[in-house]
C-alpha cells in the first residue's frame, strides 16, 4: 500500500492485515476465578450456565385480583363466587378452592391447583364476602406457569458472555450466587515525553499536559481488566528499556502512548526490538500511523501514537479487539451505517481515514453525518463533539457533499 502523503521506506500494513495478525498472536487468557454473582459485572464467563430451577417456581398470578376454576361456570352469564381467603405473593393461600369458591389474589401469589383463571379486581365488584364477576369474564387469563420464562436445566448464559446488568437479573432469577469467570488481563500503561507535564502543575513553554493518560484510563474502565497506570516516562532509552521489561513481568499487556513514530526521541519500537521482539510497525490509518505491537516475553505490547486522536482511534480499532481476544470477551463490532454525507471531507489516497463526524437521524429515519470539525490527529475538541466517525476508504479521493458514507458509531455513542 503506497501514502502518497508520506515517503514510507517500506509499505504499511492495511488494518485488516495488522488485526489478522494480532489474532494470530494472541493466547486468550486460560486462567478463570470464582467470584460472587453482585462482583460480576462487565466479567467474562469461563462456563455455560444452566438453571438450576424452574421460573416461575410455582404457578402464580400474573394480576391483584380474583382467582377461580372456569369449570362449571357460564362465562356468558354473571356469576358470583364466595371468597374463600387471599394468596400474597410469599404467603400463599393453603385451603382447597371448592365448586363456587374464589380467591383473592395478589401479583406474584401461587395459586391453588384448582384455579386456572385469574381476573383484575377492577372488573368485578365484591359485597362482602361474595365477588361479583360480569358476562364474558375471560378465563384462563393472566396466570404465569411453572418454567415460562426458564426451564431447569436450560441454558441461561453461554460461554464466554461478557455479563451484563440484564445478565445478572437473570441469573439473579435462577439462584446463581457463584460463578467462574477469566480472571481479569493484567495491563500495564503510561506515557512517554519528555513535554508531559502532571496535571496540577503551572504549564510551562513547550511543555503540554498529559492528556493521553486520562484518556486511556477511561477507555481500559472495565470489570475485565485490571489496569496499573504507571505514569510518565521520560524519552530515555534506558529508563524506557527498564521501565517495559519490569511492567512485562507481571502484565499481560503494556499500552504507551507517544515516542512510536520516526522522530529523534521516538525510541518506542527500538526498545521493543532490543528487549523484546516487533510483530508489525505503522498501520495504512489515519490517523494512527505510527503503531508497534509485539512481545516482551510473554506479554503483548501496543505502541500508540502520541497524538491523542490517533490514541483513541487506534484503541477502538485495534487494541480493543486484542484485548478482547485476551479476555475471551466476543469481538463486538461497533455499529456500521450509511449515512448522507452534509460536509465536503478531504482525503488523500494510501490510507483508510477515521475523520470524525456528528451523526444525526432525521424523523423519516435518514442517517446524515457532518464532519465534527478540524481533522487534525492532535484536535481532541472535534473528537470529543463526535459520536461517530466517517470511515473512508484507502483509496478514496475526498467526499463532496451529498456523498454517501460508511458510519462507525464511537465507543458508547449515541445518536442525536
Ligand atoms: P510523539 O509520537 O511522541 O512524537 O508525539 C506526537 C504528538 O503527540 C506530540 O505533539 C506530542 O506532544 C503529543 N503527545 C505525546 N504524548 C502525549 C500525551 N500523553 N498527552 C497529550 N499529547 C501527547
Ligand atoms: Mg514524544
Amino acid at each position: 500500500m503506497i501514502d502518497l502523503c508520506s515517503q514510507e521506506s517500506s509499505p504499511l500494513l492495511a488494518i485488516d492485515a495488522a488485526l489478522e495478525r494480532i489474532k494470530a498472536a494472541i493466547q486468550p487468557i486460560a486462567e478463570s476465578e470464582k467470584v460472587v454473582l453482585k462482583n460480576a459485572l462487565g466479567r467474562v464467563l469461563s462456563e455455560s450456565i444452566y438453571s438450576p430451577i424452574n421460573s416461575p417456581h410455582d404457578r402464580n398470578a400474573a394480576m391483584d385480583g380474583y382467582a377461580f376454576s372456569s369449570q362449571d361456570i357460564n362465562h356468558e352469564q354473571p356469576f358470583t363466587l364466595s371468597l374463600a381467603g387471599t394468596s400474597w405473593a410469599g404467603r400463599p393461600f393453603t385451603g382447597l378452592l371448592q365448586p363456587g369458591q374464589c380467591i383473592r389474589v395478589f401479583t406474584g401469589a401461587v395459586l391453588p391447583i384448582q384455579a386456572d383463571s385469574v381476573v383484575m379486581q377492577e372488573q368485578v365488584q365484591t359485597n362482602g364476602q361474595t365477588v361479583l364477576f360480569p358476562a364474558n369474564t375471560p378465563s384462563r387469563q393472566h396466570i404465569r406457569e411453572i418454567g415460562e420464562d426458564i426451564k431447569q436445566g436450560s441454558l441461561l448464559c453461554a460461554h464466554p458472555k461478557k455479563l451484563n446488568a440484564i445478565d445478572l437479573g437473570l441469573l439473579a432469577s435462577a439462584g446463581i450466587y457463584e460463578l467462574t469467570v477469566k480472571r481479569p488481563v493484567k495491563i500495564a500503561f503510561f506515557s512517554t515525553g519528555d513535554e508531559l507535564t502532571a496535571l496540577g502543575q503551572p504549564l510551562e513553554s513547550g511543555k503540554i499536559y498529559d492528556s493521553n493518560r486520562y484518556t486511556l484510563s477511561g477507555l481500559l474502565n472495565d470489570a475485565g481488566y485490571s489496569v496499573t497506570d504507571m505514569g510518565v516516562i521520560a524519552d530515555d532509552k534506558q529508563l524506557l528499556q527498564d521501565t517495559f521489561t519490569e511492567a512485562a513481568k507481571n502484565h499481560d499487556v503494556i499500552i504507551t502512548t507517544g515516542g512510536a513514530s520516526v522522530g529523534e526521541a521516538d525510541y518506542v519500537k527500538e526498545i521493543l526490538d532490543r528487549c523484546g521482539e516487533v510483530n508489525f510497525w505503522k498501520i495504512a490509518i489515519k490517523p494512527g500511523k505510527p503503531l508497534a505491537f509485539g512481545k516482551i516475553g510473554s506479554c503483548y505490547f501496543f505502541g500508540l501514537p502520541g497524538n491523542p486522536v490517533a490514541v483513541i482511534v487506534t484503541f477502538q480499532y485495534i487494541v480493543a479487539p486484542a484485548l478482547k481476544q485476551l479476555s475471551s470477551a466476543p469481538n463486538s463490532k461497533p455499529l456500521q451505517l450509511t449515512a448522507t454525507c452534509t460536509s465536503a471531507l478531504k482525503k488523500t489516497p494510501g490510507r483508510q481515514e477515521f475523520q470524525r463526524g456528528i451523526l444525526t437521524q432525521d424523523p423519516n429515519g435518514e442517517f446524515f453525518v457532518a464532519s465534527s470539525g478540524k481533522q487534525g490527529s492532535n484536535i481532541l475538541s472535534s473528537m470529543s463533539r463526535a459520536n461517530c466517525y466517517i470511515v473512508l476508504p484507502t483509496e478514496c479521493k475526498g467526499i463532496q457533499a451529498g456523498d454517501k458514507v460508511r458510519v462507525d458509531l464511537m465507543l458508547d455513542a449515541k445518536i442525536i
